[in-house]
C-alpha cells in the first residue's frame, strides 16, 4: 500500500477494544476491531454510520415488542 506517505490518521473515538481512525489526506475511516480492521472513504463510511444506528432503532423497537409479549404472556399465565 502507498498508504504510509501522505497519511494524516488520527484516531477518533476508542471503546472496548475497538478503534476508529480517521486519514484527512485520503479521507478514509478505519475501523479497528480487535484484529480485524475495515477501511472505508468517509461516504462509504456514513452510509455505514447511518445504517448502523436505524439497525440500533429496530433492535430496540424489537426488544421493547418482545418485552411487550412477554410481559402480556406473564401476566395472561398468571390471571388463568
Ligand atoms: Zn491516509
Amino acid at each position: 500500500m502507498s498508504d504510509s506517505s501522505g497519511c494524516e490518521k488520527v484516531q477518533v473515538a476508542s471503546a472496548h477494544g475497538c478503534r476508529i481512525y480517521y486519514c484527512h489526506a485520503h479521507q478514509v475511516a478505519e475501523l479497528e476491531i480487535g484484529a480485524t480492521s475495515l477501511r472505508l472513504d468517509i461516504e462509504a463510511y456514513a452510509v455505514l454510520s447511518g445504517m448502523i444506528q436505524q439497525s440500533q432503532a429496530r433492535i430496540a423497537v424489537l426488544n421493547q415488542t418482545q418485552n411487550i409479549h412477554d410481559e402480556l404472556f406473564r401476566r395472561l399465565g398468571r390471571s388463568t
